[in-house]
């Protein structure tokens, strides 16, 4: 049997899938190096990739945080939509000046995963 890979991004061991092939998948773009689990594949590199063929590479939160109306976003930026509301979401729990959030596509490479356990996680290299 070989040895059982990580999954560079969720950090747990890659399961067997499909049946007798333990190689995991190709992260990028979410890493550039490493293997990574179906479930990753699933949920960040696929949703990663075809926001890359329309252009965008991430999600970003934003806030309204002040009488201004205007939006505000900081540097993070997400693979998911689902993943930058979570975010968007807690930061929100957290920081009373928040009046509105919303989550919008951007052009900026994915730098973070919102993890439910961990909370942000810094990831690519
Ligand atoms: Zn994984």
């Amino acid at each position: 049997m070989p040895d059982i890979l990580t999954c560079v991004i969720c950090k747990k061991p890659i399961p067997e899938h499909p049946p007798g092939w333990r190689g995991g998948c190709d992260p990028w773009p979410i890493n550039k190096t490493g293997r990574c689990c179906q479930k990753c594949d699933d949920e960040h590199v696929t949703p990663a990739r075809i926001l890359g063929v329309a252009g965008y590479q991430s999600f970003a939160p934003q806030v309204v945080a002040d009488s201004s109306g205007e939006w505000a976003g900081n540097g993070l930026r997400f693979a998911t939509r689902a993943e930058a509301e979570a975010n968007v979401a807690n930061l929100a729990s957290r920081w009373l000046l928040v009046r509105e959030t919303r989550v919008v596509p951007s052009k900026d490479p994915v730098n973070y995963r919102w993890d439910s356990e961990k909370g942000l996680v810094q990831v690519g290299e």
